[in-house]
């Protein structure tokens, strides 16, 4: 037996559970199952973890990308650098459970990202400051790519040098970055009016617009930008991106 799961809170609408019962099917592995661990508080899970027999990896949600991190073994080099663990693997070594930590949403994010950019997109404006935020940030510095956040309050101590408030947005900042990528869940979580309040009446037809949300497939934010004639894209290639890498991680 092979047991896969999902830590995070809340877990109501998990693509992870459906995504990999239905690549078990696809792949005849009888020997594999999908387990919800939904916990508020981490030390909950870290609690029942020995008695999750044949544990061998779990995909980490909010809010538990960034404390996780204090109970692995092990991290990644590149997990490490971004602060945000997405992807688990679980091995025995001496008869001792080790995890080791990855994080899988900056390949995702890169590899959909890819195929769009074009030399205008040169510098990006990464909306939002959370752990997404930092996954796709480390993407576009391997891309070579200037990128600012923007945050609602510059308040807190982080990202200091690169960031703009929203109300800061002039027509010169939205004409000079070329890729708007939205890592805020507002819409997700609070529905179309919570959109994210940028002058979108300075989105041109050479924008890239980039929503991490999947769910509802057009954003708001989207609907609008692509109203200003901007290429857009939603989070559903992401995420079937960071989940593939999170399957090869699991089972190499
Ligand atoms: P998070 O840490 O909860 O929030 C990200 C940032 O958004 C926060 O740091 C905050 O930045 C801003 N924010 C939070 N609530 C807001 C609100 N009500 N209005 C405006 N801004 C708000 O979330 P996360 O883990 O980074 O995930 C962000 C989004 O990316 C989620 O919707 C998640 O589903 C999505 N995601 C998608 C994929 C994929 O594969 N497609 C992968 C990972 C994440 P400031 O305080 O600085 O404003």
């Amino acid at each position: 037996m092979k047991t896969f799961g999902l830590l995070g809170f809340p877990l109501a609408h998990s693509f992870s559970k459906s995504f990999f019962e239905s690549k078990f099917k696809i792949l005849g592995l009888k020997d594999c199952e999908f387990l919800l661990f939904e916990y508020s508080d981490i030390k909950d899970f870290i609690n029942v973890i020995p008695q999750i027999k044949y544990l061998k990896g779990f995909s980490v949600t909010s809010p538990h990308k960034e404390n996780i991190i204090p109970f692995l073994d092990d991290i990644d080099v590149d997990a490490n650098d971004i602060d945000a663990v997405n992807c688990v693997k679980v091995i025995e070594e001496n008869g001792q459970r080790k995890m080791i930590g990855y994080n899988t949403d900056h390949y995702g994010f890169h590899q959909s990202l890819k195929p769009f950019l074009e030399p205008k997109h040169s510098r990006a404006l990464i909306l939002g400051t959370g752990g997404a935020a930092k996954a796709v940030a480390f993407s576009l510095k391997k891309l070579g790519l200037e990128y600012w956040f923007v945050t609602r309050v510059k308040n807190k101590n982080v990202h200091a040098g690169n960031l703009f408030e929203y109300s800061e947005l002039s027509p010169l900042i939205i004409d000079s970055f070329k890729l708007i990528v939205n890592t805020t869940p507002s819409e997700m979580l609070y529905g179309p009016q919570a959109f994210p309040k940028i002058p979108y009446e300075y989105i041109s037809t050479d924008h890239l617009c980039y929503d991490l949300i999947y769910q509802p497939e057009e954003t708001r934010f989207l609907i609008n930008c692509k109203s200003r004639g901007a290429v857009v894209m939603n989070g559903l290639d992401m995420l079937y991106a960071q989940a593939e890498k999170a399957w090869s991680i699991w089972t190499k």
